[in-house]
């Protein structure tokens, strides 16, 4: 079967098994059956009610491990989809459905061209091969593959290379890879002041009228600190509300949400540090409530990067840019042990939106893609 029937059909069949975050909806069994009769040892990590699987083909250096997950996020309005969200409907050279470019094709993708190496037997493998899929990639990401991550390291296995499958191109297929990603920091400031009549103001004291230099002050903060592989820390308010729903009330406090993406070159601590200190000179009445972290990453070392490169080339006639713009990913558990993380997958422009789809001819040859990679990485039959 061609790298595009046969990806197209494994996705369609994991788009079926609908698994929204944590649920896995039986895909990494679907998966595991696939892998087994290729010569890979499949190993589940569950832990709660996240599915982690490991498989691994072979135990030498070097080890390429692709990283992705399984879960999707919900569907939003139903009505609102064109073709219903887990049938994978396939229209106008597209496959339809929750889950299909943010990433069930890619994990087709990967799955089928391990098939195309491995399938005839007897290839002739340098070193080794692996896949890691979580089911709580957009949710907590506390069970999935950071948990999973942990136990191989407490046995002593360390990841060496990681290719993460994240929808990473923009415009076409291949344009971009992302070679790290910002960290993110959300924190929640209530202002407080004295609820009150507004005919009485001398009674009450408007938290509304105090945040005016604080809404100032943190769409001023800016840290310029790009450094030519990462953009600008930035920070934007995303929540603001006060105000009891009455007209003649002044309201007892406020409450503003921001959230900052910042590069390797700040830390959280750092951050928040900043923001308390902006708040304390302002001289409010006020508390921060943080969020957990999320660290940002920054690959080392280029060697995937290079390989990954010249197989976009070779396969789609693109160069890919190589970014760290986006939303987070889980390539930052990887790169925190010390792997060298690359990600690289399908367009972006409809993930987590309704009528989410795939071009089923960018199916295979991101299929093509990953299969020069893995040549190239670990056959000793390198094309
Ligand atoms: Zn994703």
């Amino acid at each position: 079967m061609s790298a595009i029937s046969a990806t197209t059909e494994f996705a369609s069949e994991l788009i079926q098994h609908a698994s929204v975050t944590p649920d896995d909806g039986g895909c990494h069994a679907l998966i595991a059956e696939r892998l087994a009769p290729l010569g890979f040892i499949t190993e589940t990590f569950d832990c709660g009610d996240v599915s982690n699987l490991y498989a691994r083909r072979g135990t030498a250096e070097p080890h390429l491990t692709f990283i992705g997950h399984t879960d999707v996020v919900p569907v939003g309005n139903m009505d609102a989809w064109r073709f219903p969200p887990f049938s994978a409907t396939q229209a106008d050279g597209y496959l339809h459905g929750r889950g299909a470019a943010d990433m069930k094709g890619s994990v087709a993708a990967m799955v089928t061209a391990c098939e195309r190496i491995f399938g005839k037997g007897g290839n002739n493998c340098a070193g080794s091969l692996s896949l890691l899929l979580t089911s709580d990639e957009e949710g907590e990401a506390i069970d999935g593959t950071r948990y999973a991550l942990e136990q191989l390291n407490a046995r002593g296995e360390n990841l060496q290379y990681c290719l993460v499958g994240e929808p990473t191109s923009e415009q076409k297929l291949g344009d971009t890879i992302k070679i790290g990603r910002r960290g993110s920091l959300t924190g929640l400031i209530t202002v407080h002041g004295i609820q009150g009549h507004v005919a009485y103001p001398h009674l009450a004291d408007n938290p509304v009228h105090r945040s005016g230099a604080l809404i100032t002050a943190l769409a001023n903060c800016n840290w310029n600190d790009a450094d030519g592989v990462f953009p600008d820390t930035t920070l934007q308010i995303s929540n603001l509300h006060a105000g009891v729903g009455a007209e003649n009330v002044i309201p007892g406090e406020l409450e503003l949400n921001f959230n900052i993406r910042f590069s390797p070159v700040q830390n959280a601590t750092g951050l928040k540090a900043q923001i308390e200190k902006l708040c304390a000179d302002l001289e409010l009445d006020y508390e921060i409530d943080w969020s957990p972290v999320t660290d940002p990453y920054r690959s080392v070392g280029s060697h995937l990067a290079t390989i990954v490169s010249s197989a976009v080339f070779a396969e789609l006639g693109v160069e890919p840019a190589r970014s760290t713009a986006g939303g987070t990913s889980d390539g930052r558990f990887a790169a925190a042990s010390g792997a060298e993380v690359v990600e690289f997958g399908p367009l972006n422009a409809t993930i987590h939106q309704v009528d989410e789809c795939v071009s089923i001819s960018d199916l295979g040859k991101l299929s093509q893609v990953y299969q020069r990679v893995i040549e190239q990485m670990i056959s000793a039959n390198q094309k």
